[in-house]
């Protein structure tokens, strides 16, 4: 039997927060003499990440010489095309800055180098911020390699910074309409396309097939991968998909959606410019899946 098509359609342009301008240079966060002195460099960069927000001034992360930042956890976050090195100080509480931001505002204001920054910097310290303690014996942890391990005290093992992959899945049916899901607890109107967490043991592919089948009823034929973008709220990589499905009516789960239902263009169209349905926000994934397949940008009033 022949494998059934996969889907044909691709995001349009890059994602959000996939981009940087940065080498992270990871060789050089073991070097403790080369960052201390480039802590101590004057023309080096820095800025200051609390409570997931960073202070933003017009289009530009607000970067300050490293010795005038207050005092914090230290990530060296790498190097520029000229060799200036870069670093985000981890403070606890609010932002200091009456100018700060957090991500989902300033993804869209700041250039590829500040949004690699802001991301990379963002996600190490949700992780450093909730994994404090050894996984093993419990004892508190310390802060090693630039902000990239955690060290436990007592009994020397090293912890990582983990990424949760979890997968988004814009689903087509035969007829080419697009099957939107909304969740039970979220405002009036939102809809998105089919999201999950990869479970242990599980490819991709098979997480948009069991998630889409669990949230919906729907049986996926195909699917094909779009593209990724990491989600630091706290701790997601967004592994996106177009997937062809068997064009069954949606049988939502009423657990984690509570309706769900297909659109063709016109149909979505409609419901968009009547404010019946608000799109995701133009950052995330979803919204390029939802633009990819109805192959053009759409606009939604703000949720
Ligand atoms: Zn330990």
């Amino acid at each position: 039997m022949d494998e059934p098509a996969p889907p044909r359609y691709s995001l349009r342009g890059p994602l959000a927060l996939s981009r940087t301008g940065i080498d992270r240079a990871g060789h050089l966060r073991s070097a403790e003499d080369w960052l201390e002195s480039a802590w101590k460099d004057p023309r080096s960069r820095a800025f200051v990440v609390a409570d997931g927000a960073v202070a933003v001034l017009d289009e530009a992360l607000l970067l300050g010489a490293p010795g005038d930042l207050p005092e914090g956890e230290r990530f060296f976050l790498g190097l520029d095309d000229d060799g200036t090195a870069f670093f985000a100080v981890h403070v606890a509480g609010s932002h200091p800055d009456a100018r700060a931001v957090g991500l989902r505002q300033a993804a869209l204001r700041l250039g590829d180098r500040d949004v690699g920054l802001m991301v990379h910097a963002v996600a190490l310290a949700n992780w450093h911020e909730n994994h404090r303690h050894c996984s093993r014996c419990g004892e508190p942890t310390t802060v090693a390699l630039a902000g990239h391990v955690r060290r436990c005290r007592a009994d020397g093992s090293e912890h990582f910074p983990r990424t949760d992959p979890a997968v988004i899945v814009l689903v087509s049916d035969g007829d080419d309409r697009c099957l939107l899901g909304r969740q039970a607890r979220w405002p009036a109107g939102w809809y998105s396309t089919l999201a999950g967490f990869v479970e242990p043991g599980e490819s991709p592919e098979q997480a948009v097939a069991r998630e889409v089948a669990e949230e919906t009823g729907v049986a996926v034929v195909s699917c094909a991968y779009a593209g990724s973008q990491p989600w630091p709220f706290p701790s997601s990589l967004m592994l996106g998909y177009y997937a062809i499905g068997d064009g069954v009516e949606p049988r939502p789960d009423g657990a984690e959606i509570s309706e769900a239902r297909w659109y063709s263009r016109a149909e979505l169209l409609d419901a968009v410019g009547a404010g019946e349905v608000l799109l995701p926000p133009a950052i995330s994934i979803s919204r390029r899946l939802i633009e990819g397949w109805y192959g053009a940008e759409l606009h939604s009033r703000p949720r």
